[in-house]
């Protein structure tokens, strides 16, 4: 019998966990500066807040892990970052301390979707959302601080696409414009799309099937069909972007694959050699029902999500290093007995000081050990000798310039300090 990892999942493993961290600490530190503040929501939940009457996604109905706990409750694994958040945004009433809440999480999310490259079981995403508000100047910071992730990283070329379904008002004059079009078309459409028709014809534009795409040509776009506070909000949003000269680029048919959208919705895109021209690196867009369907007052958000994995494989793709090596300072070099019991003090008392310090922990000989601290980068190492021992000394050894001195073992943490300081 073999134990591998679960379809559709990955390890990181310690050579690759230095980008997952770099890139993690360059969310936190954008992100807080835009003053976004960190949620952790479970990774289960309830069904019901996954599995809501109103959504009908591919990815709710059809991808999730959904079983029962032991007590004969229904669980979902999240498959996405924002429901978790509305669930505790309403629990926990966070509406009634601030008029506007803006948060960022980090997290895993799971799919049942055909693995691939970049396409896993287990993902993660990191996103935003900010609650409170309809205005178009919230939507334009929440934009800014999406393109600016992408750009910031140096990929080139970034874009945000974008659309506006408009209010509900907006959003059921196009339905019906759109239905009333495709009415005399629909034994053409593919067989998803015939479906669509009647539950959820927006979904239609989205369709990656060439007929469907040929048919839609001339069809209706919601852009055209906004009311006209919808039009203003749209108006004023793209006024903002141009000043602070963000690309976007308005994409009619841009609608997104989950359902609780309207007013903004909105792609990253970069151009990345090897990934194929049309690469969304994440995306979000405006929803004004689901803190109500949760259970809430009625109270607008608009939040974006990035995947992880395809950003990193962007950056990759790109040669853009997010990361430095793994620092070491010091290596410890001992002999074994009273020489290893020596390096041993010296190492904690060297990690106090906050210098990046390992030693030989399995009686290794000189020239082995030599060998790991040069493979491991260490910039000095220490060499804890029996004869130096007894004059209370030991060797300290530069691995770049070869310089060396004798010093006291008790002025060992100050002399490396100077070192690195
Ligand atoms: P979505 O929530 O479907 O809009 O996805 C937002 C981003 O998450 C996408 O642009 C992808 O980068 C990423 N993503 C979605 N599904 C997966 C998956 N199964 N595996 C890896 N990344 C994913």
């Amino acid at each position: 019998m073999s134990f591998t990892k679960v379809k559709g999942t990955y390890d990181v493993l310690p050579a690759e966990s230095p980008k997952w961290q770099a890139l993690e600490n360059y969310i936190r530190n954008l992100y807080g500066l835009y003053q976004y503040k960190e949620i952790r929501t479970p990774m289960m939940e309830y069904s019901q807040v996954i599995h809501r009457e109103s959504e009908d996604s591919d990815m709710v109905t059809k991808e999730t892990y959904n079983f029962k706990d032991k007590s004969d409750r229904d669980l979902t694994l999240r498959p996405e970052g924002t429901a978790g958040v509305i669930r505790s945004y309403v629990e926990n009433k966070i509406y009634a301390t601030s008029n506007l809440s803006k948060f960022y999480y980090i997290g895993p999310n799971f799919r049942y979707e055909r693995p691939q490259k970049g396409r896993f079981r287990q993902f993660m995403q990191f996103g935003i959302e900010a609650l409170g508000s309809t205005d178009a100047s919230v939507d334009a910071e929440v934009i800014t601080l999406a393109y600016e992730t992408i750009s910031k990283l140096g990929l080139k070329n970034a874009v945000v696409k974008i659309n506006s379904l408009g209010d509900q008002a907006s959003k059921s004059n196009y339905r019906e414009a759109l239905k009333a079009y495709l009415a005399p078309l629909k034994h053409k459409l593919s067989p998803d799309s015939q479906l669509r028709l009647e539950k959820n014809p927006l979904r239609i534009l989205d369709s990656k099937d060439p007929v469907d795409q040929e048919l839609l040509l001339n069809a209706p776009m919601p852009l055209e069909h906004l009311t006209e506070e919808s039009m203003k909000h749209y108006q004023m949003l793209v006024e903002l972007l141009s000043s602070l000269h963000i690309p976007y680029e308005l994409d009619k048919k841009l609608v997104r694959g989950l359902d609780y959208y309207s007013h903004t919705v909105f792609e990253i895109h970069a151009t990345i050699d090897g990934f194929g021209a049309q690469n969304a690196l994440g995306g979000g867009g405006r929803y004004h029902e689901l803190v109500k369907e949760m259970g809430g007052p009625e109270i607008p958000g608009i939040g974006f999500a990035f995947g992880m994995e395809r950003l990193l494989n962007a950056l990759e793709a790109e040669g853009i290093t997010l990361s430095q090596e793994q620092r070491l300072d010091a290596y410890l070099i001992n002999f074994g007995n009273e020489t290893k019991k020596e390096a041993f003090k010296s190492l904690y008392e060297l990690r106090n000081s906050c210098i990046h310090a390992e030693m030989d922990f399995s009686n290794k000989n000189f020239k082995t050990q030599l060998k790991d601290a040069i493979k491991l980068n260490a910039k000095y190492v220490i060499i804890f000798g029996d004869d130096e021992l007894k004059l209370g000394q030991v060797t300290v050894k530069n691995t770049e310039t070869q310089e060396q001195s004798t010093i006291a073992i008790k002025e060992l943490v100050a002399y490396m300090k100077g070192f690195l300081s």
